[in-house]
């Protein structure tokens, strides 16, 4: 890597026992985890703090212009550009995230056959998992309801807050549903929300969680909950603006000797006993492709070839059902459906998890379908949305090692992609539309007949990315162990949702922050 002409390049004298590449649900509970140890720990996050501002709570800004999304271009497998649905900041994409935290179900950790292929196995059973997933929902705060869902897997603990209740009209959803035979449950969410006491509670139940930054802090994003507490400790030291480029090794290849961080115009070089990258899937990837070497020449860590293969972020839709009922619900994300998530009734596949999505508005739907609505008034798109019930579909796509991240000359993120299991998507899609014709959902007021709109996510949407350094028992066929070491390192770690090696149907939010949890206590201990 060239450096430019006059800037500076230096290496940090200063020794750390553990550098963290990245702040978001990984690298924050990482760091949140290890920062009692006393250890010495950098934080090396790309971004700065998300400015706390009005724009936070606007969807024009946020959905239209795009504000909070990287200026990074990205490129598909045929070499089209395209502009990458992440976010550079302290808290990560957590900051941005619907904070809908859901454990994986039991069978995805075992093997589950899909149309399109076999979502594998992983190398610990949902019973091994089961300690950290509670860590997680005590630390994030989360409100929900344990043994409402039939899929879901034993619980050691219930969530710390009761489920956040039902407006009125999501209320009559989930009382029809049931009475028609299915089992909605409470969706788990993290906020900052006491429900009994109001008054007390940062959280004020606003429209505006899901998509959006939280202006009032009261969302458990990774920035709030795991970063800001752990910074009045003097053994932590956060630098933003800090965007890792790739890291150095000592001879033999076994162990990172330095990170290398374009930082301030220049480059500077940090040291550390263990590096735990955490930059997201995609990221993470790029920087051990970026790391070659005699001994790595096709990538750190990358003996096996899978470093940026298997690549997964869900095959999702959205979903507006239109109902003669005006929906004037304002935190909408409370309720959800399991009951096509395994195969079984007569299905032959698994079709996956629907839940609600954020209250849809006029500008919000010009963001996400510019097409779609360019000649549509104003008053049209309101009405619409006044009228609105939104379902987000998530059906499982299985890792496949064409579906890879690979890293052009200039450094830049190639996403090579095909979607799978869209017949899958197709079936609960048609479920879901059988489910709420079924109790009267959506008899539109004007055409008096059913009446959806969907919409497909694109490469550009890449919210759920993981995969792309799977863990495992085989360095063959893996590239982290169990502690999601580098098979081929010492002391480099990858703890973000790179190491799934499948992704279920729910959101991955917290089996990343269980799992940092868990690598954690597996540092704290190595660190003795
Ligand atoms: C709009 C939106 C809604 C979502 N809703 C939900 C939801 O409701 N529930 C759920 O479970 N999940 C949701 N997600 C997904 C969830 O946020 C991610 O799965 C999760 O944050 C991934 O964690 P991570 O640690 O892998 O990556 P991130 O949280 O993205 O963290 C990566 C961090 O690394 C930093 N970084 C990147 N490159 C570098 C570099 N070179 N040097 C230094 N730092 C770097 C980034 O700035 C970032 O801070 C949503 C995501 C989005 C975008």
């Amino acid at each position: 890597m060239s450096q430019q002409p006059g800037r500076h390049s230096r290496r940090v004298t200063e020794r750390y026992d553990v550098i963290i590449i990245g702040t978001g649900a990984g690298g924050g509970t990482l760091a949140h985890t290890l920062a009692s140890s006393g250890k010495k720990i950098l934080l090396l996050e790309r971004g700065d703090y998300l400015p706390r501002e009005m724009d936070n709570w606007d969807p024009k800004p946020v959905f239209v212009e795009g504000k909070y999304i990287t200026k990074d271009t990205w490129y598909d497998s045929a070499g089209k550009p395209f502009q990458p649905q992440v976010h550079y900041f302290v808290g990560g994409a957590t900051k941005m995230y619907g904070a809908a935290l859901y454990r994986l179900r039991p069978e995805d950790f075992g093997e589950l056959k899909h149309v399109d292929g076999v979502s594998p196995a992983w190398p610990l059973s949902y019973a091994e998992f089961e300690p950290w997933y509670t860590k997680a929902e005590w630390l994030y705060q989360v409100h929900g309801a344990h043994g409402e869902d039939p899929t879901e897997g034993s619980w050691s603990r219930q969530y710390p807050w009761p489920a956040v209740s039902h407006e009125p009209r999501i209320q009559q959803l989930s009382n029809d549903l049931a009475a028609a035979g299915y089992h909605p449950f409470h969706a788990p969410c993290g906020i900052l929300l006491d429900e009994a006491r109001r008054p007390a509670s940062t959280c004020i139940r606003c429209a505006t969680c899901d998509g959006y930054p939280c202006l009032v802090h009261a969302k458990s994003d990774a920035e709030v909950i795991a970063v800001r507490p752990i910074l009045v400790r003097p053994n932590v030291t956060l630098l933003t603006g800090a965007e890792v480029l790739r890291l150095e090794t000592d001879g033999a290849g076994r162990s990172v000797t330095g990170v290398v961080t374009a930082r301030d115009g220049g480059e500077e070089t940090y040291q550390g006993d263990i590096v735990a990258l955490c930059a997201g899937a995609s990221n993470s990837a790029k920087i051990l492709l970026r790391s070659a070497t005699d001994q790595h020449p096709d990538g750190l860590a990358n003996g096996s070839g899978q470093v940026g293969r298997n690549y997964m972020y869900h095959n999702s839709r959205a979903m507006v059902a239109l109902g003669k009922e005006r929906n004037d619900t304002v935190f909408q994300k409370t309720l959800a459906i399991n009951d096509f998530y395994l195969p079984g009734n007569g299905r032959e596949w698994p079709l996956g998890n629907i839940q609600m999505l954020g209250k849809s508005n006029a500008e919000a739907m010009r963001g996400e379908e510019p097409k779609l609505t360019k000649l549509a008034p104003q008053w049209s798109l309101e009405e619409v949305a006044k009228h609105a019930v939104d379902l987000w579909l998530t059906t499982e796509d299985v890792p496949q090692p064409g579906n890879r991240v690979t890293v052009d000359r200039d450094g830049n993120v190639r996403l090579s992609y095909t979607q799978c299991n869209t017949a899958e998507a197709d079936d609960l899609y048609k479920e879901v539309r059988t489910m709420l014709n079924h109790v009267g959902m959506a008899a539109h007021h004007i055409l008096d007949k059913n009446y959806y709109m969907k919409m497909n996510v694109p490469i550009a949407g890449c919210a759920h990315q993981a995969g792309t350094c799977r863990f495992g028992t085989d360095p063959a066929s893996s590239v982290l162990d169990l502690d999601c070491k580098a098979h081929e390192l010492d002391n480099l770690y990858v703890v973000d949702t790179s190491f799934f090696p499948s992704i279920g149907a729910v959101n991955p939010a917290l089996t990343a922050m269980a799992n940092a949890i868990r690598v954690g206590e597996h540092l704290t201990g190595r660190l003795g």
